[in-house]
């Protein structure tokens, strides 16, 4: 659907018959099943009866707007569901209705802080709503940040809510779940993203346009990292129907880019060409900078790839000049890597080499920047942490003083002599002071608390995901290594069928199994969910191969006992990668990382409680591949080719 101009809604809004009036009875119900079910026609309709539903009373108005703000959000006007959640604070607040007001402030919460301040002024609010919103808009903040572990935390936190009141307006399970695919592109685990957009139902709640748009780019970058840019275009292609059809420009723009820029790589110049002349207008009509770049940087590349060098070079020129005056230093980054390689396949060496020396002087200014941002991040993260401390301090402190000054009344009633109401004041003060002494040490006893809680998982307490990344920071390359990531099985059946808190149980037995299975030159993590890590230092592939089954092994070995008495079988899969001394060279551990999670894939095709162990050689690449069982000697182990 094209954009309609408000003043021309309004005026269909006072054209309409009973404007003015009353509202219909039903006519809400009605409104909220257009938006519920992402109707094109819900916003007309919504302005439509505007001034009928804002005549009405306060719990019709407040849904009214929350309707009005979900439609804008929908049609791709950000600013306008903005406005509509303004509209909602301030009403709510009027009425001193904190979960409206709450509400209306998390739709607009653009940062950390912003949302950690509305969580630590509303903590008293418990109504699935605002949880489902707030976990929500937590992961919308973490993923701004680059921080993608927690994103991915919070997004599930608030998928486990909404999956549990399918009648919440926003967010809806589908919605978190094209969330989450999005935190899996970022974290580059294409066959994730795969798997979280094949969840996608028709019962988790109506895509928007926008975000069904979103839903095809997504799959198709999925796939394009799989090596299947083919795939990938089917992909694109559906997104940008939908775009077209529902005059989404800039998407529309968005998604011929990606298709260009997979012909690209396909070395299909002519498409990619013709993709990104149809690109660039739509770019321009949306009045988007960066997307009319990719497309101009497109066209030129794609007539670079057909000879027309000096051709490519006026649009690949232009966008640079441009990067350069924007300071946008890792598109200018990407686009001199680019443009140097291209100019060496044309046989232009000394322009490449320039290309390429004004890259390593970006990409080195880059790396400070990085360096900064992270701490940046981390400051502001330990902000939001520090002022949820204090004001949680803040409101203990209030709550005392408060019995204080109710019991200093008390007294004044019974001392009648000045003497002795000095001498309750001055008890009054001295006890004052005594409290204020013990609340900063427990705010001292808190930090503690919360520096252990940044490294420790709180469930099962092994170390978490964030400590594993410092480690490999600090890590010297040295002798072999080994991952192995572990995944329990069917623990979703666990939850199901004994409830979360078995799971719980469960997680925390198999955490300390693994923990007794490994000695001192291995550490155990909770990677997140039901995922563990194991990163033995030193060893060999024999001795992996030793590691992997023992931790097999000692989860299988036994089944669980759950505190309801249930005895569980519990099995876990893992996927390994044994590095030998020096591979860290070639690898480095996100990448090890990632190859331990493709051999836990095969895994868990392979009918799952096992485990595949992927050995490397010194240059990186994966010379063999051996499947393992708990319970299998040696020689029973199947060597596979890599
Ligand atoms: P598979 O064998 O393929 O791994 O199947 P699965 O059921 O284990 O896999 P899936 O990833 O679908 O399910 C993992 C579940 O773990 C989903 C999530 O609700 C649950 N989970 C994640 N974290 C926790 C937690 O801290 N406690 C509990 N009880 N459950 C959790
Ligand atoms: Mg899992
Ligand atoms: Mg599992």
């Amino acid at each position: 659907m094209k954009r309609l101009a408000p003043a021309v809604l309004l005026a269909l809004g006072l054209a309409a018959p009973g404007a003015g009036a009353a509202a219909e009875p039903g006519q809400l119900a009605r409104l909220e099943g257009l938006v519920r079910s992402a109707d094109a026609g819900a916003l007309p309709a919504l302005l439509a009866a505007q001034n009928a539903l804002m005549a009405d009373a306060y719990p019709e108005r407040i849904a009214y707007l929350h309707l009005l703000r979900r439609a804008y959000a929908d049609h791709g006007d950000t600013e306008a569901a903005g406005e509509a959640a303004e509209r909602i604070v301030k009403m709510a607040r009027a009425q001193g209705d904190a979960l409206n007001a709450a509400l209306g402030q998390l739709a607009r919460a653009a940062t950390l802080a912003a949302v950690n301040d509305i969580d630590i002024r509303n903590a008293n609010l418990r109504e699935p709503a605002f949880t489902a919103a707030l976990q929500q808009a937590y992961g919308d903040a973490y993923v701004k940040l680059g921080q993608f572990d927690f994103a991915h935390s919070h997004y599930l936190k608030a998928l486990e809510t909404a999956r549990q009141h399918p009648e919440l307006l926003d967010p809806t399970v589908n919605g978190l779940r094209l969330a989450i695919a999005k935190v899996y592109i970022y974290t580059r685990a294409p066959d994730k993203v795969l798997s979280t957009l094949a969840t996608i139902g028709p019962d988790g709640g109506a895509l928007s346009p926008p975000s069904a748009v979103r839903r095809f780019v997504v799959e198709g970058i999925a796939h394009v990292m799989q090596g299947h840019p083919d795939r990938g275009r089917v992909a694109y292609f559906k997104g940008l129907q939908i775009a077209h059809a529902h005059g989404l420009t800039l998407f529309e723009a968005n998604a011929l880019g990606n298709i260009a820029d997979s012909w690209l790589e396909d070395g299909n110049y002519v498409e990619a060409e013709r993709a990104a002349r149809a690109a660039l207008p739509l770019a321009v009509q949306a009045g988007d900078p960066a997307t009319r770049r990719i497309a101009e940087a497109n066209l030129g590349f794609a007539l670079a790839g057909q000879g027309h060098v000096a051709d490519s070079l006026v649009y690949i020129d232009r966008v640079l000049a441009e990067e350069r005056a924007d300071k946008a230093e890792p598109d200018l980054a990407n686009m001199l890597l680019e443009k140097s390689r291209m100019l060496e396949k044309a046989g232009l060496v000394r322009q490449a080499l320039q290309a390429l020396q004004e890259h390593h002087h970006v990409a080195a200014k880059l790396a400070a920047a990085e360096h900064e941002n992270t701490a940046k991040v981390l400051h502001e993260q330990f902000e939001a942490q520090r002022r949820a401390i204090q004001i949680e301090g803040l409101r203990r402190e209030n709550a005392m003083k408060d019995a204080q000054i109710r019991k200093r009344r008390a007294w004044q009633l019974v001392a009648t002599g000045g003497a002795g109401v000095a001498l309750v004041l001055c008890g009054f003060v001295w006890r004052l002071y005594r409290r204020s002494v013990r609340t900063s040490a427990r705010l001292r006893e808190l930090n503690g608390e919360l520096a252990f809680h940044s490294t420790h998982d709180a469930l099962t307490g092994l170390l978490n995901r964030r400590s594993f990344r410092d480690a490999m920071a600090a890590r010297a390359p040295g002798p072999g290594r080994c991952f192995v990531l572990l995944d329990i099985d069917h623990f979703k059946t666990i939850n199901d069928r004994l409830g979360h808190a078995a799971g719980d149980e469960v997680l925390v037995e198999v955490a300390r199994r693994l923990r007794a299975a490994v000695d001192g030159r291995s550490t155990v993590l909770r990677w997140g969910g039901e995922e563990f890590l194991v990163h033995m230092d030193g060893g060999d592939a024999t001795g992996h191969a030793d590691l992997v089954r023992a931790l097999l092994a000692a989860v299988a070995a036994t089944p669980v006992t759950t505190a309801g008495g249930q005895r569980l079988a519990v099995t876990i899969t893992a996927g390994a990668l044994s590095l030998p001394a020096g591979g860290d060279d070639a690898i480095d551990w996100q990448h090890a990382l990632a190859l331990a999670d493709q051999a836990l894939y095969r895994g868990k095709q392979d009918g799952r409680r096992c485990a595949y162990l992927d050995v490397a050689d010194a240059t990186g690449a994966v010379a063999r591949s051996m499947r393992l069982a708990p319970d299998s000697v040696r020689r029973q182990d199947q060597q596979l080719q890599a």
